[in-house]
């Protein structure tokens, strides 16, 4: 290989084009090397004069170059470098790097330049893009310092940075981490960056709290994390600093009105307890606290609230325990429960009250959920219950025979009135006096006496339909409603069987046998009367009738001549 072959053999593998231009308008193209290429181009398209070097120039940047090319010749600079844009042959830019030398002629005029011409569109890619990650880092809210791997001195601080601690860059170049930190451990920090600095990891970095110390002596709290990076192949270290003070503060007022509330909870004596829609007990009082020794909790640091308050391991369900918590995150209202804890020996009622809160979706992020023991007031409600039961029963019933006294009856002869009425049956009302009652009473005294007048009162009983009426007016005196009989005579087998019930004496157990007969008058509905006193009017006046004829019988009003 001769010396041309070896420098084109040179050319044609390096990255540097050769241009050899005549200094004429347009720059034609004396010579070009073969590796212009690398742009698209043959040599030929250049060498043909098809294409002048001027017109590959990119059309914003023409001026300038025309501009500093004639700069440069007459101030008789004969070597210059510019960096401009050119359009390959596919028409894309190219950024490049273009070293001129200017030949001149013996009038020293320009005759030829020789330009070396390397395409620096990648360089100019990373330059750009590493000044924007520069404006982005100087813009931003973050603190950005970086010092050098061995003396820790500072060599760059962003605007933010300079701005919190109120250096001067100039200031800061003569400074450390140690001048900015108030709290900065020396043996600690360097063991950091040590091992920050052994690491074969690229991404590594540390992280920590740290007390920054500003120039005027005022400090604050920070997040630090640092990162070792090279700069011009020296090693450096590289911290982002978030000024957390506000946090810190935001977090200290959060905790003292936790606080404040906490106090105010415990003084309450029911149990309260603050609640997540996943059962997790966030918050609650000492109340509440006192059942935690007995709970079976799986997680002590998020308790359930079915465990604590009921020591079971899944949410409340069924009838004595129904979950309030289920109810309020649909109905997202406040709902009241009551739970029974008791056995089958002592009930123990707990009424529970679940408040929802809501979130600005108007979805519910907690709820409130207090337990009060009510079970005194259950008892003592239950109670009343029963008491009220037994005063409106003896308000209507007879003491000693039990059955329904004179208010009660007439309130059911009043209704049998009413369904009557409704109906085309008829309905009679008798009146029943035990014969010769005080002469019971006078022969084997008071006591006596009321035993026969409950066992008339059962006979009575007996012998009628349940949805007839039997009632005591008081005294001896008895009567009866006897309802959806059809016709007059329909009554008659009923008072028969009345006076008939008398057939047996009353046995009882002191007084032995007692002979006890009745009589009865009779009136119905609506055939004798048409309201409660004549019908009973008319009862009255069959029953003297029948006291009259001899007693121990019945007479129904309808059949008085
Ligand atoms: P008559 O055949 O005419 O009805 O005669 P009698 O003796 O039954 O007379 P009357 O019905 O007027 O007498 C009722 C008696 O019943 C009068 C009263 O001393 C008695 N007496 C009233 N209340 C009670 C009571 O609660 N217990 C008892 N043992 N006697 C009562
Ligand atoms: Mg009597």
């Amino acid at each position: 290989m001769n010396d041309s072959q070896r420098i084109k053999a040179i050319l044609k593998n390096s990255q540097a084009v050769i241009f050899y231009w005549r200094a004429e308008d347009g720059w034609p193209v004396e010579y070009v090397s073969e590796n212009v290429s690398l742009f698209g181009y043959q040599e030929q398209d250049f060498l043909s004069g098809r294409i002048p070097y001027s017109s590959i120039i990119h059309p914003d940047d023409i001026a300038q170059v025309f501009e500093e090319v004639t700069t440069y010749t007459q101030t008789k600079q004969d070597e210059f470098r510019q960096v401009y844009r050119v359009l390959d042959a596919q028409g894309k830019v190219r950024w490049i790097d273009d070293r001129t030398v200017i030949e001149r002629d013996e009038a020293g005029h320009p005759a030829y330049y020789v330009g070396t011409i390397i395409d620096i569109s990648d360089q100019r890619k990373a330059e750009q893009f590493s000044q924007l990650l520069g404006g982005l880092l100087n813009e931003s809210s973050e603190e950005a310092y970086v010092f050098e791997r061995d003396s820790l001195k500072f060599t760059y601080l962003n605007t933010a940075a300079l701005n919190n601690i109120g250096f001067s860059l100039e200031e800061a170049k003569n400074l450390t981490p140690f001048d900015i930190k108030a709290d900065l451990d020396f043996v600690d920090f360097k063991e950091k960056l040590a091992n920050l600095d052994a690491s074969n990891q690229k991404n590594e970095f540390v992280e920590f709290e740290a007390i920054m110390k500003r120039k005027d002596g005022s400090e604050y709290c920070a997040d630090v994390k640092i990162q070792r990076v090279y700069i011009d192949g020296h090693a450096h270290f590289f911290a982002i600093v978030h000024d957390v003070s506000n946090r810190k503060y935001l977090e200290e007022q959060r905790e003292k009105e936790h606080q404040f509330v906490q106090t105010v909870i415990d003084g309450v004596a029911d149990s309260i307890m603050v609640i997540q829609p996943d059962y997790t007990v966030s918050m609650m009082n000492k109340a509440a606290k006192t059942m935690l020794d007995l709970a079976p909790i799986q997680n002590t640091d998020s308790p359930k609230c079915y465990e604590i308050s009921h020591h079971r391991s899944k949410p409340c369900d069924g009838q004595a325990h129904p979950c309030p918590l289920h109810m309020v995150m649909q109905s997202k209202t406040t709902v009241s429960v009551i739970h029974n804890h008791g056995n089958s020996d002592k009930a123990h009622y707990v009424e529970l009250t679940a408040k929802p809160l809501l979130n600005d979706r108007h979805e519910v992020y907690s709820i409130v959920e207090s337990s009060h023991d009510i079970t005194s007031l259950i008892e003592t409600q239950e109670l009343l219950i029963e008491q009220t039961a037994k005063m409106s029963h003896q308000a209507g019933h007879d003491s000693l025979t039990g059955l329904p006294n004179r208010r009660l009856f007439e309130d059911r002869l009043r209704q049998a009135l009413l369904r009557s009425k409704r109906t085309i049956d008829c309905f009679a009302v008798g009146l029943i006096d035990v014969d010769k009652f005080k002469h019971i009473n006078d022969t084997f005294g008071h006591f006596a006496g009321d035993e026969v007048l409950v066992e008339v009162a059962n006979r009575l009983r007996n012998t009628l339909r349940t949805s007839d009426t039997v009632a005591r007016l008081g005294g001896d005196e008895f009567t009866v409603i006897i309802e959806s009989i059809h016709s007059v005579d329909g009554f008659k087998p009923i008072f028969e069987k009345l006076i008939a019930a008398f057939k047996d004496p009353i046995e009882t157990p002191f007084f032995g046998s007692i002979p006890v007969s009745i009589s009865v008058g009779g009136s119905v509905y609506p055939i004798d009367a048409q309201d409660e006193s004549d019908l009973l009017k008319k009862a009255d006046l069959a029953l003297y009738e029948v006291k009259a004829k001899g007693r121990n019988g019945y007479q129904l009003f309808n059949d008085m001549q």
